[in-house]
């Protein structure tokens, strides 16, 4: 039975991140499982189609909707053979879930075959699509990853098998220097992995008997016999033949810009992210969160998963007892996911489910890791105050999100985002039925990562006027 749970609240109204890749050389002699099991571990990362695309100086590619489990099942892999290969997971962003955008992307150029795995989002790659389309060029995909590898085929001219690692650094350097990329290739016999100079997205790679692997997360390596694992620095990449894997630099390191947001929410909490362990973080923000709170509660209560590190960390620092008084329901299959906003609703009705116990006459201190919408919040307090909660309090260990994306997270326009239209933690209690709400500040964010290195944007209020958001009804409404 297959479920979504990988990383359940992604059905819920949580933000999305575009993918996880793995990919690499497997000395066995076929690198299809070892890929599939990589992806199975980041299927957090994206639930909307995965693919694989594998081989020797030829490669097979498969790719569906879907989950990894459905859209790579082992009647769909058995014709994919040999050593090398990438593989990737993909999260859809608003109208581009069609199944062409699944990927890998395979090529034929010059006789010779290669795949490439995107995470991130280069914001120049439609310009560039442009320039090429004004010479005739045409694109299968509406993605900018098909961009990125026609920029490679464009600049290099030769075929792929003497692509030199340095020679597809300098054109993904060249244009998309501030772009959101971990990318791998698969070329003949080789595979080829890049982390963009300002560091946006997270890029490992791992030496094991297997072989030798990249991935987007270092928990995707789990259950390899894993020798080292190292994690790629902005600017740099990796090359992997059958004699092992070296670490290059590409591009001169430019200023760090890792987005919060991967320790927040996207990152598995049990992975290494930029230099920090993922649960540990969410604890920490929790506990900071605490130091600033005041409420007297009865108990702490996580929205189930996301919540639940922040609130162990706000108990601890607070002492107020900690209960998993919402449970998710694991079962609740993938056919309830819709992106509206009534079966978003209806689907926490589905999923959570409540200790009545645990609530009825409590004062209930609510946790999160960010509010988006407001939308899912709204029904489980609802759902909590019906339980016969005294008071629910929610909080939140990130800072109110105010700002979209430009590097490959799914964001909301501002018109939708609660904090955006409604601005202070009073008005928004008041839009979800909460008696009060209270953030992490943008301030204890910067003072647990640091005042540099570290992308905020989205907790940045927009500055220009037409991107304001024009009323304050739509929210919640739409
Ligand atoms: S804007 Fe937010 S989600 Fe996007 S990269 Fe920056 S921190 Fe991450």
């Amino acid at each position: 039975m297959l479920t979504e749970d990988f990383h359940p609240d992604t059905t819920l109204d949580k933000l999305g991140e575009e993918c996880g890749i793995f990919g690499g050389f497997a000395r066995s002699g076929n690198v299809k499982e070892i890929i599939r099991k990589g992806l199975f571990k980041l299927q957090h990362r994206g639930q909307e189609s995965a693919g694989i695309s594998c081989g020797e100086e030829t490669q097979t590619l498969v790719k569906a909707k879907g989950l990894v489990m459905q859209a790579l099942e082992d009647s769909a892999i058995e014709k994919a053979e040999g050593r090398f290969g990438v593989g990737h997971v993909r999260y859809s962003t608003q109208g581009g879930s069609s199944a062409v955008n699944a990927q890998p992307y395979l090529i034929r150029y010059m006789n010779e075959h290669v795949a490439i795995a995107h995470n991130g989002n280069v914001e120049k790659a439609m310009k560039i699509r442009e320039k090429f389309e004004k010479i005739g060029e045409v694109f299968i995909t509406n993605s900018d990853s098909e961009v990125l590898l026609k920029r490679i085929v464009f600049g290099l001219k030769k075929p792929p098998s003497q692509w030199t690692f340095e020679e597809i650094g300098t054109c993904l350097g060249d244009d998309f220097s501030n772009g959101a990329f971990s990318l791998a290739l698969a070329l003949p016999k080789r595979v080829v992995a890049y982390r963009d100079p300002v560091g946006y997205r997270p890029l490992f790679v791992c030496e094991a008997k297997e072989g030798c692997f990249i991935a987007s997360e270092d928990i995707a390596f789990t259950g390899l016999n894993i020798e080292k694992v190292i994690e790629i620095m902005p600017g740099e990449g990796v090359e992997i033949t059958e004699n092992g894997y070296c670490i290059k630099r590409f591009y001169g390191q430019k200023k760090e810009c890792k987005c919060v947001f991967e320790h927040i929410y996207f990152s598995h909490p049990a992975s290494n992210i930029f230099g920090r362990n993922v649960y540990m973080t969410r604890v920490e923000l929790g506990k900071t969160l605490a130091e600033t709170d005041s409420i007297d509660a009865d108990i702490v209560v996580p929205v189930v998963d996301s919540g639940i590190a922040a609130a162990i960390g706000y108990a601890q620092k607070s002492g107020i007892p900690f209960h998993t008084g919402l449970i998710r329901n694991h079962w609740v299959g993938r056919s309830f996911i819709s992106p509206t906003q009534e079966t978003r609703v209806n689907k926490v009705r589905e999923k959570l489910l409540i200790v009545r116990p645990l609530i009825e006459g409590k004062k209930v201190l609510l946790i999160d890791d960010s509010l988006v919408r407001g939308t899912t919040s709204k029904e489980i307090v609802t759902m909590l105050k019906k339980a016969g909660a005294k008071e629910v309090h929610f909080r939140l260990s990130s800072p109110m999100l105010l700002n979209t994306c430009l590097w490959g997270v799914d964001i909301p326009t501002t018109q939708e985002l609660i904090a955006a239209v409604y601005k202070e933690e009073k008005e928004i209690a008041k839009a979800i039925g909460a008696d009060s709400v209270k953030y992490l500040t943008l301030q204890s964010l910067k003072d647990t990562f640091g005042q540099t290195g570290w992308c905020y944007r989205c907790f940045e209020a927009q500055k220009t006027k037409d991107e304001n958001p024009q009323s304050k009804t739509l929210a919640l409404t739409k």
